[in-house]
């Protein structure tokens, strides 16, 4: 109450009847694209979860799924074999292209970075390893060193040898702590030029060579970049980055890893993987949430190659893969198939970017709108000339209405000012419009 405080507003765009939630939301069912809380008042998950709930909560086929293997095997722990993984390993691996063949399962995001780390430097001999900027690669002491936003950092050596290197953000043009902004923000990340002939992405593309020559260690483990970075506001990088990335890091002697948490299972709706959209083949996918539409899951896919430099030791992980875990992952997949969800992911994210495009123009304090498929992000400011953050209260204030009038959106980027709008894969055009309609009014609100 005391952040948004009480303000006089008619904003009912959908005849929905406005209440303002004075507590925070204790969520008690989910069906779908919806939530209900304890009081029965319904939201519009247009977070999922953190991006986890892929196809949907509850989704009919998934808890059906779930509910034949609760009646037939939970748990026998990694050390034996049984069907649901040896199926679910072989229906994950077609969807992934030649040499990622190995799968290694685990319960999380941040596991399956930890085991890439391990990996990686047991393949290559090499210690040091990089991210980037803005980056999120999980919690655990391991995964936070990954990470590069100084607020999940924990002063413990832990995260030895991770080098946070810089990633350039085509709209605030930070790089190295310069400002650069003399082009037009999407056409250098979506620009048709050929390589070495567009004067704005070669710029990007020459620095980040410079900064391999001064920065980066002669010799590297491995690369961690998320396809489009999420809690670092979904920042997209400039056409070829990621693939000149690859080949700078391989020159090293390093490894690719595509951290695919929130990419993966066709949220960026032109490809399954993110990485496809780089035209890239990593030598490493982890990935984790919408793997299992919000059961426990996550895995780690790579070459048989780097898979046998890894079979001298042991990897047991007790819940990884267990039965339930895959049960539930198999039927993600066939019920992405079967709804198309990727397709829609497409369509409605298509639809959400340009609608929301249109309010950016409109407004002063929409600075951004970028994004792919149902990966979204809209980025604040304080105006158009400074491109300065949004103050955190204003966005707390406009993130409490948009709640209050029954949407549920997620936070992130370096200074906390993208809203990030990653909804189950289920939504309907219908409920992208509501959300317009709720995020306008929310923005009126807060400008009035
Ligand atoms: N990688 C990325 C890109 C993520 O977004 C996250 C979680 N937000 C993780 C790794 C860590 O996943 P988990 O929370 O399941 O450990």
């Amino acid at each position: 109450e005391r952040l948004i405080g009480i303000r006089k507003h008619n904003c009912n765009p959908m005849t929905m009847k406005v209440t303002y939630y004075k507590k925070p939301v204790f969520i008690n069912q989910g069906y779908m694209q919806w939530l209900w809380d304890v009081d029965g008042r319904r939201y519009l998950d247009f977070f999922a979860g953190v991006v986890t709930v892929s196809v949907g909560h509850c989704h009919p086929k998934v808890t059906e799924a779930a509910e034949n293997q609760l009646r037939r095997l939970w748990h026998t722990s990694a050390i034996y074999i049984y069907p649901q993984m040896q199926e679910y390993a072989e229906k994950l691996t077609t969807l992934l292209p030649e040499p990622l063949k190995v799968v290694y399962f685990v319960n999380s995001g941040s596991e399956a970075n930890d085991l890439a780390v391990l990996m990686a430097r047991l393949h290559t001999g090499n210690f040091d390893i990089l991210t980037l900027r803005g980056s999120y690669h999980g919690g655990s002491p391991q995964a936070t060193g990954l990470t590069s936003n100084a607020i999940y950092k924990y002063p413990v050596p832990s995260s030895m040898g991770c080098h946070n290197t810089m990633c350039p953000d085509v709209f605030r043009g930070l790089w190295g702590g310069s400002q650069c902004r003399d082009s037009p923000v999407q056409s250098i990340r979506e620009c048709s030029c050929s390589p070495g002939q567009c004067q704005a992405n070669d710029k990007y593309i020459d620095q980040l060579k410079e900064m391999f020559d001064t920065t980066v260690p002669r010799r590297i483990a491995a690369f961690f970049g998320e396809p489009i970075q999420g809690v670092g506001g979904a920042i997209q990088y400039p056409k070829n980055y990621l693939k000149e990335t690859y080949q700078l890091v391989r020159e090293r002697g390093g490894i690719c890893i595509a951290d695919e948490v929130q990419t993966g299972f066709g949220r960026t709706g032109s490809h399954f993987w993110g990485f496809q959209g780089h035209s890239v083949i990593p030598d490493m996918v982890t990935m984790a949430k919408g793997i299992g539409n919000g059961f426990p899951m996550g895995a780690l896919v790579t070459t048989a190659e780097i898979a046998s430099s890894f079979a001298k030791g042991i990897h047991y992980n007790t819940f990884g893969g267990n039965p339930l875990a895959c049960a539930i992952a198999s039927s993600v997949l066939d019920t992405i198939k079967e709804d198309r969800t990727q397709e829609n992911s497409a369509n409605v994210g298509t639809y959400l970017m340009m609608e929301l495009a249109k309010l950016r123009n409109k407004y002063e304090i929409i600075g951004d709108v970028r994004g792919k498929g149902l990966q979204i992000g809209v980025e604040m400011v304080r105006d158009k000339a400074s491109r300065d953050p949004l103050p955190s209260q204003d966005m707390i204030q406009i993130f409490e209405d948009i709640k209050d009038m029954g949407v549920l959106i997620g936070k992130g980027g370096l200074y906390g000012q993208t809203f990030r709008i990653k909804p189950p894969m289920c939504i309907t055009k219908d409920d992208a419009d509501f959300f317009l309609a709720v995020f306008n009014q929310a923005v009126l609100n807060h400008m009035q």
